[in-house]
């Protein structure tokens, strides 16, 4: 490499977005492309990657590994669940655990993985670990895909300040041929394809450096089947479990039932409102508001869009009570998706909402309503 090239390329070269966040990105859409349910992000530290992956929509489990307890801890706090996430409970289930222990140990925890991540762990391993990393990744964990990322020691020479390794805790940096020699060995060897790729790329003139940080995309190439899985539940833990949060779901029926009880307050409470809007219209006629009833434009559009009321299931107010048929409350989209049944939806509100003798309505009195107006 022509010198005064290199020295001119050492001052300017600047990644942006910086190159961890690159890289991070990069799993995120390799998250999003193949929608894994179970991640596992090996060589966590400080955790940066799965804070950023426990906002995708499609991950249910995911954990943390790492030798370095201390690194974890600093600030595991930003993974456990907000007040927002209990006031608004997600659809979908989500568990993020961190475990401290070694990629170089195999542990029963780390089983059943779609997707598992090392990024920028493999030139931070003393030899020996090295040797045993492919068994317990490759062989032992065997999710349907590993990323690996390390740095490219070809591009050393074009960043500033760099003279032997990147880092002082790297025991080696590999060029190109040498992690692509050993990712496809190790491919082989378990069973795998892989294809190579990088984020940070080289400036115009010094392609063939390639890219700043290389990265190999694993894909097993047979299928995982619960006996393989199975096989294996006989190793012993060796991790330590250093952190767990179950975030809140509505999968889980307590979250669920309060927010089916919301639901179905709240949309009772605007129909409610609607019904006695068009009953003040009515004037003082005691007879003519008695036989009031909503028509069929009495719908509830533009609260929420097309809501067909059939004449059965249409709100009606006797005496000082307001009558609000269940099955209309159910016809609401949210209260629809929430429950899927009406079954569900009966089950759900047992005991917690007011209904009509025979179970079929949400009843309000209005009486005080009335001395207030
Ligand atoms: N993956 C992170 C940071 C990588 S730094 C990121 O993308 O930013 C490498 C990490 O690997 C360090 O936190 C270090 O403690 C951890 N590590 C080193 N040897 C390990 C081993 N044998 N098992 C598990 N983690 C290890």
């Amino acid at each position: 490499m022509d010198k005064n090239f290199q020295e001119e390329f050492t001052q300017i070269i600047k990644f942006n977005p910086p190159l961890y966040k690159q890289r991070h990105q990069f799993v995120k859409d390799l998250v999003e492309k193949y929608k894994p349910k179970k991640v596992a992000d090996l060589g966590c530290a400080d955790c940066s990657l799965l804070r950023m992956l426990k906002f995708c929509r499609c991950i249910e489990v995911l954990a943390g590994l790492d030798i370095c307890a201390d690194v974890m801890k600093e600030k595991m706090h930003t993974l456990s669940p907000l007040p927002v996430d209990y006031l608004q409970p997600s659809e979908r289930s989500l568990t993020v655990t961190l475990h401290h222990g070694s990629v170089a140990h195999k542990d029963p925890c780390m089983l059943g993985f779609d997707l598992v991540t090392c990024i920028e762990l493999i030139e931070h391993l003393e030899e020996p670990e090295l040797k045993k990393f492919p068994e317990v990744v490759f062989g032992f964990m065997a999710p349907s895909i590993v990323v690996i990322s390390t740095p490219n020691s070809e591009f050393n020479p074009l960043l500033p300040g760099v003279m032997l390794y990147r880092h002082p805790d790297h025991k080696f940096e590999w060029n190109q041929a040498q992690f692509q020699s050993w990712a496809l060995e190790t491919a082989r060897c378990y069973d795998y394809s892989v294809e190579f790729t990088g984020v940070g790329q080289p400036p115009t003139g010094m392609e063939k450096a390639g890219f700043c940080t290389q990265i190999g995309v694993f894909v097993r190439k047979y299928p995982q089947t619960g006996e393989s899985v199975q096989s294996e539940k006989h190793t012993e833990a060796v991790y330590k479990t250093v952190f767990k949060a179950v975030y809140p779901s509505l999968k889980d029926e307590k979250y669920l039932r309060n927010a089916v009880i919301s639901e179905v307050i709240f949309t009772a409470q605007i129909i409610k409102h609607r019904l006695m809007s068009k009953h003040e219209e009515y004037g003082d006629d005691p007879e003519r508001k008695s036989k009031f009833q909503p028509s069929m434009d009495f719908s509830f559009s533009d609260y929420l869009g097309k809501v067909v009321v059939e004449k059965n299931m249409e709100p009606f107010i006797s005496g000082n009570e307001v009558h609000i048929p269940l099955a209309t409350i159910f016809s609401f989209p949210k209260v629809n998706r929430l429950c899927g049944t009406f079954e569900k939806l009966c089950k759900l509100i047992a005991g917690k909402v007011t209904l009509s003798s025979d179970g079929s309505a949400v009843m309000f009195n209005i009486e005080h309503e009335n001395e207030e107006n």
